[in-house]
């Protein structure tokens, strides 16, 4: 086991979008296989065709690609030495495996019809129980070890549907070690005898996870929390197909919270608490209804995916420091597994967009220049790259999305069509409008349009007018961009230009009553 070569898995299964928690998984997966140097496959569990949602798989691979959380192996990716990834693939290789725990007394085939099953829970449940189909229930039930070898092998050869059951031991302590919460133990009385196998030939999640994890070499197995109560079942069949001996480490992760600390994070939240909860957007079946269902994504709310993936890998772990920012590869060098913590992670809406804007101030103004200038082209405003660049450098410093640049700054691009009506009430009178008319004739006058030389212009014009700066100073941010907030005022009208500003008074002075 300790000089195996560290190799990880993200097994989702194909039920849905891929929640921001089945991301943090995926990378957490990431960072460990890097950090040591190993493997990171991806493999997609859709051993439940009921549950198999069209275009999920894709989606999950579209968004790993966006986080950037690249597997070395797997479906989307490309086929590494233990193809195929994709367990319905796979299918042909389980049935040996069912059939070896058969032959070793660790399993049993099982008749009951469903009527039989309820039939069986609702006795138990009458009596006061928990219903199960366990080490003493099963001896009331049509299965291979009450039913004689004649008749199952003639109820089998008949076509007759079956599944394949693991033989729970009765009375034994189950020991996991779990790498983040220690020891986990089970008692097996406490474990029914789930299906591993169904007629169809399909396994269950249980079988085919543990086979796929052997046949490919995993060594540990880092997942959500909501899987620890199968570890024991998982335990056993290591140990009962006699692979013990290189069985992988588990680590259950933390579940992520809703802001409130109540409950698990969900879409719902989401929705209600206005923040995306997937990676990207999409739209597609909901399992359970049946009916398509659209959800926002991270990526078309503007965030960047180095600082999504930067606060996603804060929450549940945390760096020996008091470090926040980290790039992907800071992340590799300080991941480790111990600490991870064991409770539950808050998820805080606000930081995340905190993240955000740490992010967006470390982008340089021509990379954001480029984000804007495809915004622009969608929009159809025709501009030059010089100009955009210098439009990012006034307006950067407020933004906390990339699409914050447009509502930032779209003056910069179009003259405004409406003027704060709050600062209109206050400032615009017949002195202003005097001074305006003056200041605009100054301007026209003027050889060289800098933001110096316009502050200049514009004092010694309100001296001239007897009119105190003060009172018009906004006044002028106004006419010019149509806000009363915005960036450096003399530093817009350069980056605008004389005759765009000439020409805005010139509309403002006629439009403004
Ligand atoms: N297919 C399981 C899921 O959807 C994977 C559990 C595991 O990683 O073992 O989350």
């Amino acid at each position: 086991m300790e000089n195996r070569k560290v190799r990880v898995r993200f097994a989702p299964s194909p039920t849905g979008p891929l929640h921001m928690g089945g991301v943090r998984t995926a990378l957490y997966n990431y960072l460990f296989a890097k950090h040591h140097g190993g493997d990171f496959i991806l493999r997609i569990e859709d051993t439940d065709q009921d549950r198999f949602v069209p275009g999920a798989e894709a989606y999950i691979i579209e968004s790993l690609k966006w986080c950037g959380i690249v597997p070395n192996e797997g479906v989307g990716f490309g086929d590494g030495p233990y193809a195929p990834y994709r367990q319905s693939d796979r299918k042909p290789m389980y049935r040996q495996y069912a059939d070896q725990l058969i032959a070793g007394g660790h399993a049993y085939y099982a008749f009951d019809t469903t009527e039989e099953l309820t039939d069986m829970r609702k006795k138990i449940e009458a009596a006061g129980g928990t219903s199960s189909y366990n080490a003493i229930t099963r001896q009331n039930m049509k299965n291979s070890l009450t039913l004689s070898e004649d008749e199952v092998k003639r109820r089998i050869d008949a076509g007759e549907h079956y599944v394949i059951r693991m033989k729970i031991p009765r009375n034994e302590e189950i020991r996991v070690k779990d790498l983040i919460r220690g020891w986990v133990v089970v008692h097996s009385g406490q474990m029914d005898d789930k299906v591993l196998f169904k007629s169809d030939g399909m396994p269950t999640y249980h079988l085919a996870n543990v086979v796929d994890d052997y046949t490919m070499k995993i060594t540990h197995v880092i997942r959500g929390e909501e899987w620890l109560p199968s570890a024991p079942l998982h335990v056993l069949l290591y140990r009962s197909l006699g692979w013990e001996d290189v069985m992988p480490e588990f680590a259950h992760l933390p579940l992520l919270l809703r802001p409130d600390g109540n409950g698990k994070l969900s879409k719902r939240d989401g929705d209600r608490l206005g923040f995306p909860v997937f990676p990207i957007s999409g739209s597609l079946l909901d399992v359970k209804t049946g009916k398509p269902e659209s959800f926002t994504g991270y990526r078309e709310s503007g965030y960047f995916p180095d600082a999504f993936i930067n606060m996603l890998a804060l929450l549940g772990w945390h760096s020996s420091g008091n470090q926040e920012l980290y790039t992907l590869d800071e992340l590799v060098k300080e991941f480790s597994l111990d600490r991870v913590s064991k409770s539950g992670a808050k998820f805080d809406p606000e930081k995340t967009k905190w993240f955000n804007q740490q992010y967006l101030r470390k982008r340089s103004d021509s990379e954001l220049a480029a984000i804007w200038m495809e915004e622009l082209k969608t929009k159809g405003i025709a501009t030059t790259p010089e100009y955009v660049l210098k439009a990012v450098h006034l307006v950067k410093e407020k933004a906390v999305f990339s699409n914050d640049l447009w509502n930032l700054g779209s003056f910069l691009f179009v003259a405004p069509v409406s003027y704060d009506p709050e600062v209109v009430k206050k400032r615009w009178n017949e002195a202003a409008s005097k001074f305006f008319a003056a200041l605009n004739e100054d301007f026209k006058t003027l050889a060289a349009f800098d933001a110096h030389t316009i502050e200049e212009t514009f004092k010694k014009c309100a001296e001239k007018m007897a009119i105190p700066a003060g009172q018009v100073m906004q006044m002028f941010r106004v006419c010019i961009s149509g806000a009363a907030g915005g960036p450096a005022l003399f530093e817009m009208c350069e980056l605008l230009g004389k005759d765009e500003v000439v020409r805005r008074l010139d509309t403002s002075l006629s439009s403004i009553k």
